[in-house]
């Protein structure tokens, strides 16, 4: 294993480092933190620069680990409060989630009132509260702005960059992340910590010991693992003794368990235009309206996902969730049983649905999967499933298929500033931590907004350790 110098991505001789150690902070002693003190980018571009590099040398570093919106958040944040910044993803790029969560465009944030906005965070509301009320949606939508992208409201409230895309957004930050002088490396996966407290990272080298005077962890959660968050993380902190929610999936889909023939026929076909009917967690019983998609095994899509945690611990609790659909919220289940219950001749049952309902496709096929023959054939008995068909939900769907994690590092474990609490000088943002939230840009909104935190949080610890006299 060789110890990097990550202000001059070159080798350093082991041993070396600790004596070029000069900041008051670095003489204390903390947990596991890192003490040892690195020395600035080397290759100085103009004479221009040299005084400012040379002051630079003078300031702390502070180590990145993740270039999703969290961590390169954290990494503005520290680059403008000064120290340098040396971020390293595992990747061989960073923001790949990102541009994913772009590709079907790119809902930033919503545009929504306070309230209902603070009470997508559910049972994590009071510990993302004061991270929104220092970068909410509208400090989030002028950041934004400030980037040269422009956004809208779609006719949902969400928010969107006028091109919906990612990539003009993360193209213009790294530039400016890059400009401001944040050095970023990629293809290098964190392992943990060696003995010295130095953070382990396999790179494309072999595995290197990096020093930095503080650290932001912003790893993501344990969804779409390809594109990098893949949780390898968890068992790395609960080694610590930090306590790690295990990671469930969110904004994620349900097993139903499909016949083959309704499988084969119908997979991949939305259900547009309906509503469940569900009790929601603080008791009221709730109709909201979507669509969503029938799957090879069971459902996803917007309207699943917007209810996905309530069925997903009610999965874990019963072993089943049950949720009542309603096939055509806009009739009443009176104009229902009477269109049904007019003489339908010669005609099917299906041929009468569709005459006298307009139901056809993959609603009459639901209908076929889940009604009983012998209701199928009795007029008030199909108006009643037309209007509840119990949809019977087995189990979500695995967390590497979801939108989001939930679970991650619990609050317990984190100071406001979220730094580990037990690690002084570490720190955690993003989807890493224990919230969930569902889309609709809420996600994105409060990565950012930790991130911010942890970044802010991190340099408000070097000042207070700068300014305390050594022990
Ligand atoms: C298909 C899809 C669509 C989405 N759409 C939206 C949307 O429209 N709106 C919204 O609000 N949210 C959306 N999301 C969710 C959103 O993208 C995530 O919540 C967000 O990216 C999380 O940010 P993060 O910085 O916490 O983690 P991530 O974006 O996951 O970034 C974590 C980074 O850490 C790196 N990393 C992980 N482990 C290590 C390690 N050991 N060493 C080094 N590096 C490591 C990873 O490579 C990654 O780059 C979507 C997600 C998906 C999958």
């Amino acid at each position: 294993m060789s110890i990097l110098n990550v202000k001059q991505g070159l080798e350093a001789v082991p041993g070396k480092l600790a004596a070029r150690s000069f900041l008051p902070f670095a003489r204390k002693p903390a947990g596991i933190h890192p003490q040892t003190v690195l020395c600035p980018f080397g290759g100085f571009n103009s004479k221009r620069n040299f005084v400012k590099n040379e002051m630079k040398k003078c300031a702390p570093t502070v180590a990145v680990i993740g270039g999703g919106p969290a961590g390169l958040m954290a990494a503005e944040m520290l680059i403008q409060g000064g120290v340098n910044v040396v971020l390293y993803d595992a990747m061989p790029s960073v923001g790949r989630k990102f541009l994913l969560a772009g590709k079907g465009g790119l809902n930033i944030t919503h545009s929504e009132p306070r309230e209902p906005f603070l009470s997508r965070y559910g049972a994590r509301r009071a510990q993302i509260e004061p991270l929104l009320d220092a970068f909410g949606p509208d400090a989030l939508r002028e950041w934004v702005h400030a980037l040269g992208v422009e956004t809208f409201v779609g006719s949902s409230g969400r928010v969107f960059p006028r091109e919906m895309k990612a990539a003009p957004l993360l193209r213009a930050w790294l530039h400016r992340l890059r400009g401001a002088g944040v050095a970023i490396h990629v293809r290098h996966h964190w392992q943990g910590w060696d003995q010295a407290g130095r953070l382990r990272l396999a790179g494309p080298e072999g595995e290197i010991a990096v020093a930095a005077d503080a650290v932001v962890l912003a790893l993501g959660g344990g969804s779409w693992a390809r594109l990098g968050s893949d949780g390898a993380w968890v068992p790395l902190l609960e080694a610590q003794g930090i306590g790690v929610a295990p990671l469930r999936p969110a904004n994620c889909g349900f097993d139903v368990g499909w016949s083959e023939h309704f499988s084969t026929r119908f997979a991949g076909q939305p259900l547009k235009s309906v509503a469940l009917d569900f009790v929601d967690s603080t008791g009221k019983r709730v109709q909201r309206r979507g669509e969503f998609v029938v799957t090879a095994s069971g459902v996803e899509g917007s309207l699943i996902y917007a209810l996905s945690s309530g069925m997903r611990d009610e999965i874990a609790a019963n072993g089943v969730a049950t949720k009542h659909l309603d096939l055509m919220p806009d009739k009443s289940l009176e104009r229902v049983t009477e269109a049904l219950s007019r003489p339908r001749g010669a005609d099917s049952m299906a041929n009468h649905l569709r005459r006298k309902l307009g139901l056809e496709g993959v609603k009459v096929g639901l209908l076929r999967e889940l009604v009983a023959k012998a209701d199928f054939a009795d007029p008030v008995l199909l108006a009643a499933a037309i209007k509840a068909l119990p949809l019977r939900l087995v189990a979500p769907r695995p967390l590497d298929e979801a939108i989001s994690s939930a679970g991650g590092v619990v609050f317990e474990a984190l100071d406001v500033g979220l730094m580990l609490k037990t690690l002084p000088g570490i720190f955690c943002a993003g989807e890493m931590l224990d919230w969930e939230a569902p889309t609709g840009g809420y996600l994105l909104t409060a990565c950012f907004a930790s991130g911010r935190a942890a970044g802010l949080g991190a340099l408000a610890w070097l000042e207070n350790q700068a300014a305390t006299p050594a022990g």
